[in-house]
């Protein structure tokens, strides 16, 4: 084994992981298409896109060269009353492709923090309209939307991955989707209860994605819409796993034809090549905060916000979406999973088998051995990692026919044991 692996590993803490059982991680050394190079020769045909972000594969030419352009000309420069043309640029084509009048653009560096940033917009709308009183939050059961106190707050910690910090984080209001008339009444009534103390309702759009890959039909997000101009409170809609198209439309909401009036992008912004992250507002959200004092002025700012490295690979990124059919890719990648991953359905131990544009599950009625599982896949060539009682594809756009069959024969294979 090399020195660097051995040595580091002995100083590195890993992410989710009980550093005491855990198999070693494995060594990448290089990516390229769909393929991750191990540093002991094998290749991996690549099915989770690197926790969603490597939408256009590994070390894609286009956004490679953007980055190496921009490194040459000025990795960064801060914000604060500085701009830079990669970052000017990637606000006016995100206002550009979201929907409706979602055209104001604050940068950040990761999902979690966009969120942060969503959720104190949001309370500080209402102080700004003379409503201080609006702190709270309402979210919905099955719901993941960070790691961080507040991201924390608004996801599920109950079955969540924050259940240690139940006692820690602010207690928000919890409501079951509205996927029928009765749950539709109680998130009415919900909201009823706690009028004037709702900033707003937070929800991931069509995919729960960290909470278990749930899907919900267009209509439930359209009556969360509704509640929420019923009510009179903000909607964020969290599209950090759904965005640039991974079910199926360029955004989630698009489908409900919906516009929330705040939306949280991160994840596949910059296709997988650097940290970015996005909270993109309505016209109505950014007037609440003009004025001619500046009490009224919006108090956030991250050091590397509007990072040049990161916008111009995001910008690359738009572009191969302009140029490329990406959008028939995954329609191709969805009817291909949908054919088979069907198979599974007739396994022993599987409880559902459901796809949703480039998102293949396999839902086990127990939850597995994940480092059994997980070893079975790498013996067989392929990265697939799953969590709680799933096993996920989301692979890259651009993932071949045969290589995508490759994926959905090991999870055959693998579960049929
Ligand atoms: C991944 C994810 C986040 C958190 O993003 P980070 O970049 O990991 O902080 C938030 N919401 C959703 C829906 C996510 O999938």
């Amino acid at each position: 084994m090399n020195t660097w692996y051995s040595e580091g590993l002995e100083h590195v803490w890993l992410p989710y992981t009980q550093m005491k059982t855990a198999s070693k991680p494995l060594a990448v050394v290089g990516a390229e298409g769909v393929r991750l190079k191990l540093d002991d020769g094998r290749e991996l045909i690549d099915g989770l896109s690197s926790w969603w972000t490597a939408v256009h594969g590994y070390n894609h030419p286009h956004i490679v060269g953007a980055i190496k352009k921009q490194a040459e000309a000025m990795p960064h420069v801060m914000m604060g009353g500085l701009v830079n043309k990669p970052a000017l640029r990637l606000a006016k084509r995100l206002a550009d492709i979201t929907p409706g009048d979602l055209n104001r653009v604050f940068f950040a560096e990761s999902g979690s923090v966009s969120v942060e940033i969503a959720m104190k917009m949001a309370v500080q709308y209402w102080k700004n309209h003379g409503q201080g009183g609006r702190t709270r939050f309402l979210s919905f059961y099955g719901g993941y939307h960070g790691d961080t106190t507040m991201a924390m707050a608004v996801s599920d910690h109950e079955d969540g991955m924050h259940g240690v910090f139940g006692d820690f984080v602010p207690g928000e209001i919890f409501a079951k989707l509205p996927e029928d008339e009765m749950l539709e009444k109680a998130l009415d009534e919900i909201l009823a209860k706690h009028s004037g103390e709702v900033a707003a309702i937070i929800t991931e759009p069509l995919v729960q994605g960290a909470g278990g890959m749930v899907f919900h039909e267009a209509e439930v997000l359209k009556k969360i819409r509704t509640a929420a101009d019923k009510h009179n409170v903000l909607l964020i809609t969290d599209e950090i796993f759904t965005g640039f198209g991974r079910t199926g439309s360029m955004f989630a909401c698009e489908q409900a034809r919906i516009v929330p009036d705040i939306m949280c992008l991160s994840k596949a912004l910059t296709g997988g090549a650097l940290p970015l992250s996005a909270a993109i507002v309505r016209e109505h959200v950014y007037e609440a905060f003009l004025d001619d004092d500046s009490g009224k002025a919006f108090m956030h700012g991250p050091t590397y916000m509007g990072n040049a490295l990161g916008c111009a690979a995001a910008n690359a990124s738009l572009d191969l979406f302009d140029a490329e059919p990406r959008l028939e890719q995954i329609q191709a990648i969805s009817d291909q999973m949908e054919h088979e991953l069907q198979y599974c359905q007739n396994i022993r131990g599987v409880k559902d088998v459901r796809i949703k544009g480039a998102i293949g599950v396999v839902e086990l009625k127990q939850t597995p051995d994940h480092e059994a599982l997980k070893k079975a896949f790498v013996e067989k060539g392929v990265w697939i990692r799953p969590f709680g009682n799933i096993v996920y594809l989301t692979p890259p756009y651009i993932i071949e026919a045969d290589d995508l069959s490759q994926l959905t024969v090991a999870i055959h294979e693998v579960l049929k044991g």
